[in-house]
């Protein structure tokens, strides 16, 4: 364009000289300056930021009606839910989401995980640490053995070995870290050379859960927290403007599950309907789903007495509904009793203490891990960047599709999975 306007000029050979001087050098200090300013987006390969929002139910955009969530969304995708894997927990679920495996396969088939004579539980840091629990490959995984580097600023699974691997970069979980330093450190993680840059990165928030839990999807105090939430997305996204590469980037927002009330006096206790001493080797409690593991030859026994139990549902391995993909997996107890939406399944010991010392036991709390099946659980999709369709509403897909569509992005080899890109590749550009 410039040239083409200096041959134009019609003038004496100085002067054309002159203009032909200062062309050349605004040439230079143009394409000079596009370099030096945004030198990062020269040179950034697919990259993928992923980040959980805890607890952050599929109808908090629309309810709560967050600014940056809800223009992510706006200019990239969102699924009208999506599908979380059972039991809508919290580990079993961040691990089906980097690895596209349904719990039963990855063998974090609860928050807490019974095998080798103990129990994996999300504060036993050093089994936390030990790759022997996590099965399957997470993306970061997939990514570092096909020559890319990842780095978490928190993840479930992100501080053990897995297959020996860990992502370049990680983080022990302290949940006391500043939600808007973990921002921080991904935007830092992003001016690094291109060599040691990562292209997957991986971040995570328990606010909106924490909340939640204390108050119920419907509080007031839960609206401030997926406000809150939204300013931690709000900074990234101007980190990333300030970069020059806030449309270069993906950003994929997701949550583990969703969020129902609880009123705390709709309580089951197992204990009235059979010896919960007697006649097992370990019952792993929570109040929505209670992994039983009956003294051998006690199965029966304890079946027929919580078998047609009014607000809890107990099934043997075997005969779980197919719809929920855990009859299989050897960690998966024998005997799993989930709670009715709303209700708790707990015993004597815990609960009656526990109720003595609540506050307003009349106040809704809320609570998740029950069946897949309730509105309430489905968790949040949102995805942003040159990937993505703009404006694009996706149908309901589960958790397990998450691990092919940013292996798709990264060019990265899928490793064996429970996902099928085709089921949500409508999504991608
Ligand atoms: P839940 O009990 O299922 O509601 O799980 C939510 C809690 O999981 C959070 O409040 C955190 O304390 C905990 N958590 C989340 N990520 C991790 C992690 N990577 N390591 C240990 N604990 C975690
Ligand atoms: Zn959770
Ligand atoms: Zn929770």
């Amino acid at each position: 364009m410039i040239l083409k306007n200096i041959k134009n000029i019609h003038s004496g050979p100085e002067h054309l000289m002159k203009r032909y001087i200062s062309a050349i050098l605004l040439i230079i200090i143009t394409v000079g300056g596009v370099v030096g300013e945004s030198s990062k987006a020269q040179d950034l390969k697919p990259t993928v930021i992923l980040i959980s929002l805890d607890g952050f139910r599929w109808d908090y955009l629309d309810k709560f009606s967050p600014p940056t969530l809800n223009r992510l969304a706006k200019n990239g995708v969102r699924a009208k839910w999506m599908i979380p894997s059972f039991p809508t927990k919290t580990f079993p679920n961040h691990y089906t989401v980097v690895t596209g495996l349904y719990p039963q396969n990855h063998g974090i088939v609860e928050n807490s995980v019974y095998d080798f004579g103990t129990t994996l539980t999300m504060s036993k840091r050093e089994e936390v640490q030990n790759g022997r629990w996590w099965l399957g490959e997470p993306i970061w995984v997939t990514a570092e053995k096909q020559g890319q580097r990842a780095a978490s600023i928190f993840w479930p699974g992100s501080e053990a070995r897995i297959s020996g691997i860990t992502p370049t970069d990680w983080l022990v979980y302290n949940g006391d870290m500043p939600n808007t330093l973990r921002i921080d450190r991904v935007l830092a993680l992003l001016d690094r050379p291109a060599t040691t840059r990562p292209t997957l990165i991986t971040t995570y928030f328990s606010h909106t859960d924490d909340v939640g839990h204390a108050f119920g999807p419907d509080a007031e105090e839960t609206k401030y927290s997926v406000h809150e939430v939204d300013t931690y997305i709000e900074r990234l996204m101007a980190g990333l403007k300030k970069r020059g590469i806030d449309n270069r980037v993906n950003v994929i927002i997701t949550s583990d599950h969703g969020m129902a009330n609880v009123d705390v006096r709709k309580v089951t206790f197992l204990d009235d309907h059979f010896d919960t001493e007697a006649l097992t080797e370990r019952i792993i409690w929570t109040s929505e789903i209670i992994q039983i593991f009956p003294k051998p030859g006690k199965l029966e026994e304890i079946y027929a007495k919580v078998k047609d139990l009014p607000h809890t549902t107990c099934w043997k391995k075997g005969e779980i509904p197919a719809r929920l993909n855990y009859n299989d997996g050897p960690r998966v107890a024998p005997l799993i009793c989930s709670s009715e939406l709303g209700w708790m399944t707990n015993n004597h010991e815990w609960y009656d203490p526990w109720f003595k010392r609540l506050d307003a036991p009349e106040r809704p709390r809320g609570a998740h891990g029950y069946d897949n099946k309730y509105q309430e659980m489905q968790a949040t999709f949102i995805a942003h960047g040159p990937a993505f369709k703009k404006g694009f509403t996706a149908e309901p897909f589960e958790n397990v599709e998450v691990y092919n569509i940013m292996c798709r992005i990264l060019n990265l080899t899928p490793a064996k999975n429970d996902g099928d890109l085709s089921r949500v590749k409508a999504m991608l550009r």
